[in-house]
């Protein structure tokens, strides 16, 4: 029985048994802005059970003078502050980046962007020697073509079951946030006997509803959930809107 077993199993929130298969909750920030902010992210995991630390060096960024990652020094924090018990989640964007997080990511991340970046999802396969590859759905691509990119992992010999597809919504019409949480394809996904894990934060865009999102996605156990958590989250360098704060992570794990 882990800690977060022992937990639930205290406050009789749940019965064990729905969260047996939860074994991908992953928190952290956004982006990683510093060590201080990391090791206060590390610590509230560690006490919730978790682990799962998003540890994001390197951010895809709609606007070129948006803060980029800390790259290079963040890595050499990374490597400072790992702990046993927390494993660290690092988003990729090129080959280059690849290679520098390969050694201190347990999961490499292909965001939604990404998705069809096919040279890079070649490239992450055959170079491929972490725990896992977590493919997020591009917002605005079908099941079929989440599921094709994740056969270019699995044809460049990554084993199916080292994948993980997260959902992370999809660009909407109506949604009053601009994005829709698409649960139905992350059902889809799950049938063809996918790991999948559902990401309410890039899902709503807004803090508000990250918590019942993460609870509906519990409940409708799938394998985890990818939560931005920030320490102080109205400073957060990206996404502010949506981040939750550290301390609130408690009304999830
Ligand atoms: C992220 O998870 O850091 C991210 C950039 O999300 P997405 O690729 O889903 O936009
Ligand atoms: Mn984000």
């Amino acid at each position: 029985m882990n800690l977060q077993t022992v937990k639930y199993y205290r406050q009789g929130l749940v019965d064990i048994m729905d969260r047996k298969n939860q074994e991908f909750n992953i928190v952290g920030p956004c982006s990683m802005e510093s060590k201080g902010q990391m090791l206060q992210v590390i610590e509230v995991a560690t006490k919730l059970g978790l682990s799962y630390v998003r540890a994001q060096v390197f951010k895809p960024r709609t606007n070129p003078t948006s803060f980029q990652g800390m790259g290079a020094e963040g890595i050499s924090i990374l490597e400072e502050i790992k702990t046993d018990e927390i494993n660290f989640v690092c988003e990729v964007c090129s080959n280059e980046q690849f290679e520098m997080v390969k050694d201190i990511a347990s999961i490499i991340q292909i965001g939604a962007r990404n998705m069809q970046n096919f040279e890079l999802l070649k490239y992450v396969s055959k170079n491929f020697k972490n725990d896992f590859v977590l493919l997020k759905r591009g917002f605005s691509n079908t099941n079929l073509e989440w599921l094709s990119s994740a056969q270019y992992l699995i044809e460049g010999g990554i084993n199916k079951d080292k994948i993980i597809l997260c959902e992370r919504g999809s660009r909407s019409f109506t949604s009053p946030t601009g994005v829709s949480l698409d649960f139905i394809n992350a059902l889809c996904a799950k049938k063809e006997g996918f790991k999948v894990i559902i990401d309410p934060s890039h899902g709503t865009k807004h803090a508000d509803f990250v918590i019942p999102l993460a609870k509906a996605a519990m409940a409708m156990e799938f394998d985890g959930v990818m939560v931005e958590a920030h320490p102080e989250p109205e400073k957060s360098v990206s996404d502010k809107d949506q981040a939750i704060s550290l301390e609130s992570l408690s009304l999830l794990f």
